[in-house]
């Protein structure tokens, strides 16, 4: 089956009741497909005792069961679309990409022909949306890791998709016998001897890498913006790297957040620290959702994310949860005047809330407290037991610090009023070496959240 309008002419300029409709057409295939060929829906719709036939526009997705990320951790292999009678470019396996989830195996998300395609376009909107030229030189900065990251993968396809030129400087934690790593100094000249113009990474890396820049005076003054995705970050980290490039005397301190997953694809900002567009309504449709009912929330209120994927043909979810607790806008962009969702933060990620010594602390707005203070190298919040050998003893927070300013006594005072501040619970703050808490030679990412209990 092909679909000589799979892309909506005119695009984000149509208004949302365009789109709307657009998306209706696209979600009733998308749904006959899952009746014939999906077997975790078919299942999954046939307990529940719904006919997908009657869901005839995203509002009546509210009749269909929610899915939980577990029950696509659990069985990948169901998600997969079973029909042979597909045309070629529609069944063949083009890549996998995997979700680096919190535990475990990470999960295997399939991707055809079809769906790569669909990939160029959700890219190219995204080039479109966050000013990526085909004058750029993109430095992909994600980590070579052991299974194939959406992140890593894709950034290639968005060169492509922006007609852009790209290089890789291939960092993290070393596998295998080949030796095809390279340390954090590759990175730095690759970028001065390429030109760069837009590093793209995680942000704790793309920091050192800066950091290491103006340590060793690397010409970055080519570089103009940072894309940054992987990880949380807060504002005082984007500003820490908008800071970095000012102090390299980089074209532009541009910093676009980058939201998105291997199962959603790329959010793009039309302005930095705004809200995130939905590059491709054609493609994928969103809405924000009570998690225990499954009702749909109303536009602005918070709740949980949900996608729906309007065509795709390997890996597909319906009324996935993402796992995110954001909220959606619609109508035209106050800032670019494009149509379609955008999805608004701050992006709590749900599983992550943890009490400590009876404390609910949210991990999230105490690292930004962190992050903010300017003369920490790294740091590391670690949760543990005050004795680690007595799983009985009371949760200890420590809070492992890397400085090289002098006045250490003052700066651990501060660390630690600082996280009572916003945690409620008094920390110990630990002096550590910068390479201790995060080896960029060693680890694709800081970790900077560890709970050990
Ligand atoms: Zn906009």
């Amino acid at each position: 089956m092909t679909h000589p309008s799979a892309t909506l002419a005119g695009g984000l300029k149509q208004p949302d009741a365009v789109i709307e409709a657009f998306q209706n057409a696209r979600l009733q295939d998308m749904l006959a497909l899952c009746a014939r060929g999906h077997p975790y829906y078919r299942e999954r719709w046939s307990q529940a005792g719904v006919d997908p036939h009657a869901i005839r526009t995203v509002g009546d997705l509210s009749q269909l069961p929610l899915t939980p990320k577990q029950a696509m951790m659990e069985a990948p292999e169901r998600f997969r679309l079973q029909l042979p009678d597909l045309p070629l470019h529609e069944r063949v396996l083009w890549e996998v990409i995997y979700t680096t989830g919190t535990s475990a195996d990470p999960t295997p998300v399939y991707n055809t022909t079809h769906d790569y395609h669909a990939y160029l376009f959700q890219s190219a909107r995204v080039a479109e949306i966050s000013g990526i030229r085909a004058s750029d030189v993109i430095a992909n900065l994600f980590p070579l890791t052991a299974a194939p990251m959406g992140a890593f993968v894709r950034s290639a396809t968005n060169a492509y998709a922006a007609g852009a030129s790209i290089f890789a400087a291939l960092p993290g934690a070393v596998h295998g016998g080949f030796g095809v790593h390279r340390p954090l100094d590759y990175a730095v000249q690759a970028i001065a001897a390429n030109r760069a113009t837009i590093l793209w990474g995680v942000p704790s890396f793309i920091r050192r890498v800066l950091l290491r820049a103006i340590e060793s005076g690397a010409d970055f003054s080519r570089v103009r913006m940072c894309a940054i995705t992987g990880e949380a970050s807060s504002p005082a980290l984007r500003e820490d790297l908008r800071r970095c490039l000012r102090e390299l005397g980089a074209q532009s301190t541009i910093v676009f957040d980058r939201y998105g997953s291997t199962e959603l694809g790329a959010f793009a900002q039309c302005h930095e620290e705004g809200p995130w567009h939905n590059p491709a309504p054609e493609i994928q449709f969103h809405e924000v959702v009570d998690p225990d009912t499954g009702q749909r929330l109303p536009d602005g209120e918070r709740g949980a994310l949900a996608v729906t994927h309007l065509n795709r043909r390997g890996t597909v979810l319906i009324r996935f949860l993402v796992g995110d607790i954001v909220s959606i806008e619609r109508g035209a962009c106050p800032h670019c005047g494009r149509f379609g969702d955008r999805v608004v933060g701050p992006v709590v990620r749900t599983r992550d809330l943890v009490k400590v010594k009876g404390m609910l602390i949210n991990p999230a707005a105490l690292l930004e407290v962190l992050q903010s203070i300017a003369e920490l190298d790294e740091f590391q919040v670690v949760v543990g037991r005050s004795d680690p050998q007595d799983p009985l003893s009371m949760d200890e927070l420590q809070v492992r610090i890397a400085t090289r300013a002098e006045n250490r006594e003052a700066l651990a005072t501060t660390v630690a009023e600082r996280t009572h501040h916003v945690s409620r619970v008094r920390p110990r703050v630990v002096f550590a070496a910068a390479q201790e808490i995060y080896d960029p030679g060693a680890q694709t990412k800081a970790k900077r959240f560890v709970d050990t209990r």
